[in-house]
């Protein structure tokens, strides 16, 4: 990126680090000149928290008229120093391995309930993690363990049984780390709004790579890309399926990561077959079969979906269809999760979700839908917190179906 940065702050206020800190050097314009012009006046630990503070939310390269893509420069930053990366690269590799995607619920359970999943572990190998996750403790079956698909599998032969729209078509889906461990019950709830289609979990699928590309370890992100990509290409699906905006964000730039033109042709391939949840299903062809929620309802946007893969009001919309005058709009604003920047920056992180919290009761909802893991983690855990309205209710897009 060679466009000058005219300095003109446009992007200070679209920026969740920036408001919470007030600080120029971890403002996207302050991370531009620290990684473009050098700052000698630095010591290696600003240097460092710098290029960690930054949650990749891509509000900043939305707003710049110039083309500055702060998000872009720290993920180059993060790949060319290890110190930079939240986390060890190792962890990468061994979340690419069938060890841990087969193994990683008596992994995780293993380890202390109040602790988190993956991103736990990440915390627990970061150097300068200061305690306080916020991360919700792995399912008690996750969806590849022999219970969790066996429930997988009875919610989708039921809709496999019921001929409809997607009647003879063959859907993969993308579980993604979270909703294969932490909510099961997810792919489950999306089964149902495809009647008639056939459904495929495809074994040996991994984590999307966005943690690791976060971290800075590409080479673990390209390994995990080229084993899923191996790991759909047996399933031969008409169409593959997630329900996080993050892992179809991710999985849109699995190309740009991946050296050989067939890998990359492979991985192109892949992204013109994935649809994000909304915009696959269809609430029209559900006959009204919703869950009845008391009370009214809003949308939270991912970050992914609002700046990254087509905005916030497609999604948006299908959620309005179906709850019609019970949803109210929220302001939207990023919900402070970003990976692991909850983790590492866990109070930055809940002063930006009390944001959250703010928008939201301006809308007096009592259920927030969302259609990200990340976000899903994030609503719940933080709700969990002592000064937090214990009747706010938050659920993935999906679960607006009557099972
Ligand atoms: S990065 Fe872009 S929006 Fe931010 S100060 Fe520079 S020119 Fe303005
Ligand atoms: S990606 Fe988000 S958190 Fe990072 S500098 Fe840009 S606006 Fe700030």
């Amino acid at each position: 990126m060679n466009a000058r940065c005219a300095k003109c702050g446009a992007c200070l206020p679209v920026c969740p680090v920036y408001r919470q800190t007030l600080l120029e050097r971890l403002s996207p314009r302050g991370k531009h000149a620290l990684l473009k012009d050098g700052a000698a006046d630095y010591s290696w630990a600003s240097v460092r928290e710098t290029v960690s503070a930054c949650l990749q939310c891509g509000a900043c390269g939305a707003r710049c008229s110039a083309g500055i893509e702060v998000n872009r420069e720290i993920l180059d930053a993060r790949a060319q120093n290890r110190e930079f990366a939240p986390s060890f690269p190792a962890l990468w590799k061994l979340f690419g391995s069938d060890l841990a995607w087969s193994g990683a619920s008596a992994l995780l359970r293993a380890l202390p309930a109040s602790s988190g999943i993956i991103l736990r572990l990440a915390a627990l190998s970061s150097s300068t993690a200061d305690g306080g996750s916020h991360l919700p403790p792995p399912a008690a079956s996750p969806l590849t363990s022999r219970r969790g698909m066996a429930r997988f599998r009875s919610a989708a032969d039921c809709a496999r049984k019921k001929s409809g729209k997607f009647t003879g078509m063959k859907i993969a889906i993308f579980t993604g780390c979270v909703q294969n461990l932490v909510y099961p019950e997810i792919p489950e709830a999306m089964a149902r709004w495809f009647p008639g289609a056939d459904f495929i979990i495809p074994e040996h699928q991994c984590c999307c790579g966005l943690p690791a590309l976060s971290a800075g370890a590409v080479k673990p992100a390209s390994n995990l890309i080229n084993r899923n990509i191996k790991a759909f290409e047996k399933a031969r699906a008409d169409m593959i399926l997630t329900g996080c905006a993050s892992c179809s964000y991710m999985i849109q730039k699995w190309h740009e990561l991946l050296d050989r033109q067939d890998d990359k042709q492979k991985a192109l391939n892949f992204a013109e077959r994935l649809k994000e949840f909304t915009q696959a299903a269809d609430p029209a062809i559900m006959d009204g079969h919703f869950n009845k929620i008391h009370g009214t309802v809003t949308f939270h946007a991912p970050c992914h979906s609002r700046f990254s893969t087509g905005g916030a009001e497609a999604p948006e919309n299908f959620i309005k269809l179906i709850t019609k005058e019970t949803f109210a709009k929220m302001e939207q604003g990023c919900c402070g999760h970003g990976g692991s920047f909850s983790i590492k920056f866990p109070s930055i992180s809940q002063g930006i979700f009390t944001e959250r919290l703010a928008a939201l009761k301006k809308t007096r909802a009592s259920t927030v839908v969302t259609t990200c893991s990340g976000c899903l983690m994030q609503w719940k855990t933080r709700l969990s917190g002592a000064d937090c309205p214990t009747e706010i209710k938050v659920i993935h897009a999906s679960e607006l179906l009557s099972s």
